[in-house]
């Protein structure tokens, strides 16, 4: 007697082989029979109509800080995702040192787009070494199962301290960096992660620590993957960083990178095309190198207490350094402005916004007579007023004491080279980046949108292609051997939904971070049901509190 038959569904098995009809039983947590009629069970579902897939992987979430206060890592388990990577670009908190833990949390708090005060109230901090972390993370238990990064940043400031967000490593320090990363890979991390970016900033505008790294300290860190023989290298690249740099790094060490963040921007259209015709050149060559890419366009809500887009931009930091009423002064400081719009006049390689006004919308106006404002662009906006658009921003924006929301959709809007992205052979498709950055937007629900938009709507990509790159391929990419497929034998880790009507809903705002903080959110449309590890964690009408939440967290991981 099965647990569980699923009977008469679209078997899209997560290999990229063609659907077709077949009932699946589930006993103990695994998949125990595929076929025509694979025996009884306790519970049958029907699902003529349905089409059955591995639970999606999300290999690039931030989930490190949550994950110690929600076990049900909310909202990705109901958005589809039965696995997620965490770590990702080095934003971790483990290791970490009780006297580092609140100089963690401020580096957190801006680049993962939380609050302090969230992050004060929810973490539980029950460790201090990254072995530790993940007997915590264990004990704690999670509905999705989960592997780690070991993460640079905190690396960093476990060796270094305050020092690590200001100079390179000396010989010493990186020695002990590698011996951590050693020591973490036999713990169970799923590699090492690290972030080059120049939009990855700290409070008051420091660079986050790994930003500080040289090339031998990435040489010698990501060669302790190579000493270990398994894991994976995965960072968030800026212009230092180039693909025959990590290329070198591939061929040196054997293990697989995974460079992030491929994102469409118009205003350098061939960029990341360029990045992809390196990465297949790597591959020619035998090196296993993979372009992260987002089939979502990055919008990002904000106000201009807190406005991730232009963080990355050299003159805006005398306002990251500020706050009240000075930061205040330094908007309406006509030098600060005047920096602002030259370096906005000059090209660059890599950057969050590009002086793209039409991009820029108002949301939310704070007070009540200027709600007609409310949808339109800052360049309209900025054209009625008879202004510059940047002076516009910050004088309409210093008029309602810097509450005023706007959203800005950037990069990967433009449908046309997103599809190209989303079929580049060397394309993995991820970049959720669920668990941080939650008031600014929600893609936790990317599977969805897959499967929904692209699939359905484009038709850019077969059902089969989509399922494959949501399960089997980040599997294999990042070694988890006993999942991403639907064969006898492995985790039985399911998602049940109907292909005429899968997608993610609108983005709304709840209040559920701890304090009652906000976040933004997406509901799965067409969704029948997903399974963790054999356990219903969700069904058409949003997430199940199983008795005990039935992630594993994964240690063990292929070469
Ligand atoms: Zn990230």
């Amino acid at each position: 007697m099965h647990d569980l038959v699923i009977r008469n569904a679209l078997l899209v098995d997560g290999t990229g082989a063609p659907a077709r009809r077949a009932s699946v039983a589930i006993s103990g947590g695994r998949i125990a029979a595929l076929g025509e009629a694979p025996g009884d069970a306790r519970q049958v579902i029907a699902a003529e109509g349905l089409a059955l897939a591995p639970g999606i992987i999300d290999t690039h979430t931030h989930y490190d800080a949550q994950i110690t206060w929600d076990a049900g890592l909310h909202p990705s388990p109901e958005l589809g995702v039965s696995t997620v990577v965490i770590g990702n670009c080095g934003f971790t908190i483990a290791p970490c040192r009780p006297q580092h833990r609140d100089l963690t949390l401020r580096h957190l708090t801006h680049v993962e787009g939380m609050s302090l005060d969230v992050l004060r109230r929810g973490v539980r901090w029950e460790f201090e070494t990254f072995p530790d972390y993940l007997a915590q993370i264990e004990r704690l238990g999670h509905v999705p199962s989960v592997a780690a990064f070991i993460g640079h940043s905190s690396l960093r400031t476990w060796v270094m301290g305050e020092d690590a967000t200001t100079r390179p490593a000396c010989p010493a320090e990186v020695a002990e960096m590698r011996r951590l990363v050693v020591e973490a890979m036999h713990a169970g991390a799923v590699g090492f992660a690290t972030s080059t970016a120049p939009q990855h900033n700290g409070e008051g505008g420091t660079p986050m620590p790994s930003r500080l790294a040289d090339e031998a300290e990435l040489r010698s860190l990501v060669g302790a993957l190579g000493e270990v023989g398994h894991g994976v290298f995965m960072l968030t690249k800026g212009g230092g960083t180039g693909v025959p740099f990590l290329e070198t790094l591939a061929a040196e060490t054997g293990r697989p990178v995974v460079i992030a963040a491929l994102l469409h921007n118009p205003t350098q259209p061939e960029g990341v095309f360029d990045d992809l015709r390196l990465i297949a050149a790597a591959q020619a060559r035998g090196r296993r190198l993979y372009g992260q890419v987002s089939c979502c366009p990055l919008t990002n809500e904000f106000t201009l207490r807190s406005p991730y887009p232009f963080e990355s931009l050299a003159a805006w930091l005398p306002a990251m350094q500020a706050t009240g009423e000075d930061l205040k002064r330094v908007y309406a400081d006509r030098d600060f402005r005047r920096r602002v719009g030259e370096e906005l006049s000059r090209p660059a390689a890599v950057r969050l916004f590009n002086g793209e006004w039409r991009k820029l919308r108002l949301v939310e106006a704070a007070r009540a007579d200027n709600r007609r404002h409310e949808g339109r662009s800052i360049a309209d906006l900025a054209a009625e007023a008879g202004k510059a658009p940047l002076n516009w921003l910050l004088d309409f924006s210093l008029s309602e004491d810097l509450d005023t929301i706007y959203t800005a959709l950037l990069l990967n809007s433009d449908e046309a080279a997103v599809g190209r992205l989303l079929r580049d052979p060397n394309a993995t498709i991820a970049l959720s980046d669920a668990g941080a950055h939650l008031t600014f937007f929600c893609d936790a629900g990317f599977g969805l949108h897959l499967l929904g938009h692209w699939v359905r709507e484009r038709q850019v990509l077969t059902l089969e292609e989509a399922v494959w790159q949501l399960s089997g391929r980040p599997a294999a990419i990042f070694g988890i051997a006993d999942r991403g497929r639907i064969a006898p034998g492995l985790a039985a880790d399911l998602l049940l939904f109907d292909p005429a009507t899968v997608g993610r809903g609108p983005t709304r705002r709840v209040f559920d971070l701890p304090g009652g903080a906000p976040r933004l959110t997406t509901a799965a449309l067409g969704l029948a049901g997903v399974w963790i590890n054999g356990v219903q964690v969700a069904d058409a009408t949003g997430p199940l509190a199983p008795e005990r939440p039935p992630g594993r967290l994964l240690r063990r991981f292929a070469a």
